[in-house]
């Protein structure tokens, strides 16, 4: 099934019985019973298939689960599967835990990562003994020199780097790591499943937050880990202890905007491609940040990972000779556009990386990573790409 189509149907419709709902229920209860005991006990040991505990699972995450895996191109039919967790942050974090494990603690990152990506490694994983390289992915050599002197028990990565959609050659990273036994753990929030499925690159584990492209809508926070095998096993057994688990209700409202998910992304994509064009033409634009630039530094790389003229629906833009009141101005004279925080959603945003995602970065961390004062992030949504430029075209002046 191509993704259109799963999006629409995987996980759903699978209750037995005369009555088929075409949605998968919210399923709220706390536990589970059978008609005979000895079944449960089955259950509790693992020797069957099915629900005892709400912390464990329940059949509202198993649908998006399955869901979310399909996108991924890792259903259960070849072994692969997901965890739908509370946020972003704990499928992260669950991530690194599990892979960790029997490993040696050492996780090297690429440089430009989600700022409380960072703050997760910094300053809850590294008070108990996790260390933490970061370097610049883009750059194999160096890749390769860090996998060498450090000997990572597992590398982190982002399919596209927020906010100067930077894009590292995914395959060849997966096949490094892997010769170093580092399983590899991509977040794929920011392309997701319809651009790039990091899995068919060689990544061991992806991430998402569904609170973005994937819901959509920005009204739930979610997150989920896809991967297959022994891993997957692994992260549930962990799951049933810890409960990280994504409540029932975020569960039907993220599989709910996930059927409509790839039809919002490719318009998305297509706004995206548009704005950034005009953009490239204003006048009081010093420069543009998007992956359809002939000339972005990461080409080659682009072109090995995106198809069908899709590249992603991020664009970042340094607004000319504006310090940070400036920027502020600008964004206040915006009617249309959402001066809000995430990314995403069906509206489209704007961001100011210097003082909010970027913010506890440090100016000469900022420097040497390419963050300006004058820089803003543009998540683009489903609107009519004419009212989007022409919001924006207002709020630049000339
Ligand atoms: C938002 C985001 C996260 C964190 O997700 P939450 O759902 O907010 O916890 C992680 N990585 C990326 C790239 C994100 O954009």
């Amino acid at each position: 099934m191509k993704i259109h189509t799963s999006a629409v149907h995987a996980g759903d419709r699978k209750q037995p019985g005369r009555h088929i709902p075409v949605t998968t229920p919210i399923h709220t209860a706390a536990s589970y019973f059978y008609a005979e005991s000895v079944m449960l006990d089955k259950v509790f040991g693992h020797e069957e298939a099915g629900y005892a505990y709400g912390r464990y699972d329940n059949p509202t995450n198993a649908a998006l689960e399955e869901l979310v895996a399909t996108l991924e191109g890792a259903s259960p039919a070849n072994g692969g599967g997901a965890l739908a967790t509370a946020s972003g942050m704990l499928a992260l974090q669950a991530a690194l835990l599990t892979c960790l494990a029997e490993r040696r603690r050492k996780v090297l990152c690429a440089e430009a990562l989600y700022g409380a990506t960072v703050k997760l490694l910094m300053n809850v994983l590294e008070p108990y003994g996790i260390e933490t390289r970061f370097v610049d992915f883009c750059d194999e050599a160096a890749f390769a020199k860090a996998i060498e002197s450090f000997q990572p028990g597992c590398v982190l990565m982002e399919t596209v780097s927020n906010p100067l959609l930077r894009v590292a050659d995914l395959s060849r990273i997966a096949a490094m790591a892997r010769e170093a036994n580092a399983p590899l753990i991509v977040d794929n929030t920011f392309a997701t499943p319809l651009l790039v499925r990091p899995l068919e690159h060689g990544a061991d584990y992806v991430v998402h937050s569904l609170t973005k492209y994937l819901s959509g809508h920005g009204d739930v926070l979610g997150g989920a880990i896809v991967t297959t095998g022994d891993k997957l096993t692994e992260i549930r057994a962990m799951s049933r202890v810890v409960g990280p688990i994504l409540g029932p209700f975020e569960c039907y409202l993220a599989m709910r905007g996930i059927k409509t998910f790839p039809l919002r992304m490719e318009r998305q994509c297509r706004n995206a491609a548009a704005i950034a064009a005009f953009l490239r033409t204003h006048p009081s634009v010093e420069r543009v940040y998007y992956l359809d630039d002939p000339r972005h530094p990461d080409r080659h790389n682009i072109e090995k990972l995106f198809s069908d003229g899709l590249y992603g629906a991020m664009v970042s833009f340094e607004v000319r000779g504006l310090d940070q009141p400036g920027v502020f101005a600008f964004m206040d004279r915006l009617k249309m556009v959402v001066p809000a925080t995430s990314l995403g959603d069906v509206h489209t945003m704007m961001l100011h990386p210097w003082t909010a995602s970027h913010r506890d970065v440090s100016p000469r961390h900022k420097e040497r990573t390419g963050i300006r004062e004058n820089l803003v992030r543009l998540s683009v949504g489903i609107e009519d790409p004419g009212d989007i430029v022409a919001d924006l075209e207002q709020a630049l002046g000339s």
